[in-house]
């Protein structure tokens, strides 16, 4: 249990959230998934969230299809590493890992995550499937995530501004420490929500 509490804001809005992964494979969406925190492969060694799901505030996800779109030609599509977060795996994060406050969201404001109005991803190569080399590995947790880190090879850094020029171009913002993560725009009019996974699709 945490000691923390969600922020309640009753003037604003759940966001209505919807499965990615369907709603891109009903789209043909180049869009694929590595689901971090439903395996041991992220900064926490653990496993998080009970199924690799990934559900999205709808306008995101459409403009998605639009990134994925313009990617296309360049012969990429996406990776999504992580989407909607319920808001006590935020707290989670926060408690159990006092080192990385950097990196991570402080639950008494709520994440951009459990609004459902942020991505986390990056680019893989159409013909290949593999993913892109990027600066640093996804929640690298130091300086090479930062977008102003100059120490990547030029591919690497060409491929993260491909990728941040391309979000731009379609409503989303970009995070100054995290080349990965995006929130989309009107992020500010959704509220914090915390249900798992499993509850949205019931619903
Ligand atoms: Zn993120």
């Amino acid at each position: 249990m945490t000691t923390y509490t969600r922020p309640h804001e009753s003037k604003l809005m759940p966001a209505q959230l919807i499965d990615l992964m369907t709603f891109s494979h009903e789209h043909t969406a180049n869009i694929t998934f590595d689901i971090k925190y439903a395996s041991t492969d992220n900064f926490t060694g653990q496993v998080i969230y009970p199924q690799a799901r990934a559900f999205l505030m709808h306008d995101a996800a459409q403009a998605l299809l639009a990134v994925s779109a313009d990617l296309h030609p360049h012969g990429f599509g996406l990776r999504v590493f992580d989407a909607y977060r319920p808001w006590h795996i935020t707290a989670y994060f926060w408690e159990h890992f006092p080192n990385d406050h950097l990196y991570l969201a402080d639950p008494r404001e709520g994440s951009r995550h459990n609004r459902g109005c942020a991505i986390d991803l990056s680019l893989y190569d159409l013909k290949t499937g593999t993913e892109i080399e990027m600066p640093s590995a996804y929640d690298e947790f130091n300086e090479k995530s930062h977008l102003s880190y100059t120490g990547g090879t030029e591919s690497q850094n060409a491929m993260r501004a491909l990728l941040q020029t391309t979000m731009l171009a379609h409503g989303f913002s970009a995070h100054p420490h995290e080349w990965w993560h995006f929130d989309y725009a009107g992020w500010q009019n959704y509220c914090v929500l915390d249900d798992e996974f499993l509850a949205l699709e019931a619903s």
